[in-house]
């Protein structure tokens, strides 16, 4: 069954000045699911989700949530809380009051608002820190105590910026890991933006890929990844080798699904071994052919072991036809 829509955007548009940021999308995003804005640098992600957040105003176009029209509310009063993509705490506040600080713009009393932030300190594992200043945490720990924040005014969808993004590799995956945890254990929605195709592919229900103010694709991680709509799609998300020339219709082949042999047969393309390069589970094997420049071939760490091929080597490319995913144009 499909859920409720949480939000709708609808023509949504933002425009700085002479910059179309945000094209008029249209968007619906379901109740209670892990959603990830995907795409590059400078593609409209923070805008579209600043004017969710009602930190930017809207150009054009409305937000819907839950049937109400809140795209001029102010941020309070939208059901909906933003973490930034910097999370900078107030340096002169401890943990504890860090959190509690929008209950007590609220006027709610010390002892209640502090037992809220409490619990939610240990929703995101940080109990142990309530009495630390900011500076005396890592940045790791500082991000709880950001998410913890955000959460404390009961939100019903939390905006995530490029939450992870300035952790190193081990944290970030721990973290998100955690993030995956606390949507489900909340019930909420999330909203983060990313232009990390792995992280969107791990945490997501649900990938809205944006290319240039536009939303190229949008659905579950695995029809996005097994089922681009179009090259920039293809691309962006990775793992997988556009086959045909400007101008006409073209192909996209997951380079899982390429084999590499070194005899030909009916249909096999020709190609010389350009680079190996081996990532433990996978080798992923770059060929260069006349017909389609160089593509990548993954294949699996023991099947590549029991036959490699060497640089320089001449092999044959194959591939099922029904492997191979037209795109639209
Ligand atoms: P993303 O988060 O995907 O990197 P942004 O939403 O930040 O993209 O930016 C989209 C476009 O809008 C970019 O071209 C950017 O330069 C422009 N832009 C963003 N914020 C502003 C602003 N405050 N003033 C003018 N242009 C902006
Ligand atoms: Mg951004």
């Amino acid at each position: 069954m499909a859920k409720p829509a949480a939000l709708e955007l609808i023509k949504l548009t933002k425009s700085y000045g002479g910059t179309v940021a945000v094209d008029a999308i249209d968007q619906v995003i379901p109740d209670g699911t892990y959603t990830c804005l995907l795409g590059p640098s400078g593609c409209g992600k923070s805008s579209t989700l600043r004017m969710l957040a009602g930190h930017e105003s809207v150009t054009s176009g409305d937000i819907v949530h839950k049937g109400a029209n809140i795209t001029d509310l102010p941020p309070a009063r939208r059901g909906t809380a933003m973490m930034f993509q910097s999370y900078a705490l107030f340096p002169h506040l401890s943990v504890v009051d860090n959190v509690a600080f929008s209950l007590k713009m609220k006027g709610v009393e010390k002892a209640k608002r502090q037992k809220e932030a409490r619990e939610l300190l240990e929703l995101v594992d940080m109990s142990a820190y309530g009495e630390r200043l900011p500076d005396q945490l890592s940045g790791g720990q500082q991000q709880r105590v950001a998410l913890a924040r955000a959460l404390i005014t009961r939100p019903s969808i939390l905006l995530l910026d490029e939450p992870l993004s300035a952790l190193d590799p081990f944290l970030r995956i721990r973290m998100r890991t955690e993030l995956k945890r606390l949507q489900r254990e909340l019930g909420i929605s999330f909203i983060h933006v990313t232009h990390s195709q792995d992280e969107a592919l791990a945490l997501a229900d649900h990938i809205i890929v944006m290319n240039r103010g536009k939303i190229e694709q949008d659905g579950p991680p695995q029809e996005v990844f097994d089922a681009p709509r179009t090259e920039f799609v293809a691309r962006f998300i990775g793992g997988h080798n556009i086959l045909g020339g400007s101008g006409n219709r073209k192909l996209a082949v997951r380079t899982d699904r390429m084999t590499i042999a070194t005899q030909s047969s009916a249909g096999a393309i020709p190609a010389s071994v350009v680079a190996v390069e081996y990532l433990g589970t996978i080798v992923n094997v770059t060929v260069e052919t006349a017909q389609a420049g160089e593509l990548t071939v993954s294949v699996g760490d023991t099947a590549y072991f029991h036959k490699p091929v060497e640089i320089g080597q001449s092999v044959f490319l194959t591939w099922k036809a029904e492997d191979a995913h037209q795109l639209a144009a």
